[in-house]
């Protein structure tokens, strides 16, 4: 059980992985206080079965105010900036602070390597693509990460698993400090939750910190810059390799596409002189440039690890597009309703609005500190119309005005449970013949919705009742 009888450990924040890091640190014997400012129904329920562990939890305003005397290490939840009072203590008293993430990794079985991927967009699709490849290769894979399941969960479960992939967001980079992964992938770096993060360079250093230690192959993407400078700054492991990932013609050492055929010019033979085809783009859905592109970071990541082509065929084959991202919802007199709910930031907006000719947007909501000019400037060509919601709409429709002026903008001011409806009303009723309504709002849903989920099922429940009336 090594060190951890001896050491008394505070875990900040009793969110899922919080719960999953309080319960192994029990488990291994450690001595766990968990605290969090929230004392809802969810952080009671998971108390109570920490306490019965034989944890100590304290809930509700005052409980992260200051850091227990004697703490020997700090698991934060990722969410928790380094300025919060408990961290800014743990820091002053060179106690270190380390993410759910970090623990796992000290926890790993060390023959199992792991497969890593972050990027603003893009994470959860590529990592079920990846996962669906080496399931395909007939390994066993534990699956984890921002969204999925918590990594020390993964890491401890009983069962084993011959590899681990893991999707990792920011924040969670941030708060890792030895991880040293077998293969890591950089999707992209666009704007994104610059309120946490402070800064753009800040924000690329936290997604740079994948690279650190790689092993085999840092996969960065060649139409973006900033992943290829982030594998340059790190330290990794002698004879790792950068492998590009490119919509288009790769050269050595890069995977791509020719001729409607993704091929690998990366893991072929010693020499590289030769390709391998991997899949058609047509087995990519959908088959979209940027979903094309994260096929590619899928493959090269498993290809790291000697997964034969036919694997990655069968992989993207199998794989099944998760709701709210560029779902279609319903044609309905010629013009198709598309839910791109997901599309929480302007990155994925653009890649959205990118993939349509003639649309009617619906946008809005918490813009996260993000600018919209750009945005507008790369899709106002095929803006047939625009209907804004949500708290920071006034940023859109002033990017609008600046930019798009010619293109007609109806706001939907009320935020109950009906707004949804208005909006799917105001662009049906601007749309014509041919063009596709899209939900793909460039912002934060939290402010009208629970979740960017339930806003794209309010507005599939909305364009129903439109195709019923
Ligand atoms: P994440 O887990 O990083 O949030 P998702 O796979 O859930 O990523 O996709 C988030 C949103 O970004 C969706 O709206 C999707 O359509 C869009 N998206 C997916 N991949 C990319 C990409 N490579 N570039 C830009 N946008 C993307």
């Amino acid at each position: 059980n090594g060190p951890w009888p001896e050491l008394s450990v505070v875990v900040a924040g009793i969110g899922v992985s919080g719960f999953a890091a309080a319960d192994a640190l029990v488990r291994l014997g450690a001595r766990v206080t968990v605290v969090d400012e929230h004392d809802g129904t969810a952080e009671r329920e998971r108390a109570t079965v920490l306490h019965m562990l034989g944890a100590a939890a304290y809930l509700g305003p005052g409980s992260t105010a200051s850091l227990p005397e004697g703490t020997d290490l700090v698991v934060t939840s990722p969410g928790w900036r380094s300025d919060a009072p408990l961290l800014a203590a743990a820091a002053a008293s060179n106690v270190p602070v380390w993410g759910e993430v970090e623990l796992a990794w000290r926890l790993r079985d060390r023959s199992t390597p792991w497969l890593a991927l972050t990027g603003t967009n893009g994470k959860t699709t590529t990592l079920r693509m990846l996962t669906q490849m080496l399931r395909a290769s007939g390994l066993r894979v534990g699956s984890a990460g921002n969204v999925g399941d918590p990594i020390v969960s993964a890491v401890l479960d009983p069962a084993g698993h011959d590899v681990l992939a893991v999707e990792l967001s920011s924040f969670q980079l941030h708060w890792t400090h030895s991880l040293a992964v077998r293969s890591a992938a950089v999707l992209n770096v666009a704007p994104d939750h610059l309120d946490w993060h402070g800064t753009m360079d800040a924000y690329a250093a936290d997604k740079g910190r994948i690279y650190q230690g790689v092993e085999s192959s840092c996969v960065y993407n060649v139409a973006d810059p900033v992943t290829e400078r982030l594998v340059r700054e790190a330290d990794v492991v002698e004879g790792a390799r950068a492998i590009g990932f490119t919509l288009d013609v790769p050269r050595v050492g890069m995977v791509g596409v020719v001729d409607g055929v993704l091929v690998d010019r990366a893991f072929v033979d010693e020499r590289q002189t030769s390709a391998a085809e991997l899949a058609s783009v047509d087995d990519v859905r959908p088959s979209a440039p940027h979903n094309v592109a994260n096929a590619l970071a899928a493959a090269a990541l498993a290809r790291s690890l000697g997964v034969p082509p036919v694997a990655v065929r069968d992989g993207l084959r199998g794989y099944e597009p998760d709701p709210h991202r560029a779902a279609t919802v319903a044609t309905i007199d010629d013009v198709t309703f598309v839910d791109d709910s997901k599309a929480t930031n302007t990155h994925a907006a653009t890649a959205a609005l990118g993939a349509y000719e003639s649309i009617v947007w619906i946008a809005g909501g918490l813009a996260k500190g993000a600018t919209f000019d750009e945005l507008v400037l790369g899709a106002r060509d095929r803006l047939r119309g625009v209907v804004l919601m949500g708290t920071d709409r006034s940023l859109i429709r002033a990017s609008l005005a600046r930019h798009a002026p010619e293109v007609p903008v109806v706001e939907v001011t009320t935020t109950d449970n009906m707004a949804m409806e208005h909006a799917v009303r105001a662009a049906a009723d601007m749309a014509r013949r041919g063009d596709t309504v899209l939900l793909a709002p460039a912002c934060a849903s939290m402010d009208m919705f629970v979740d960017y989920a339930s806003r794209g099922d309010a507005f599939a429940a909305a364009v129903r009742r439109h195709g019923d009336r």
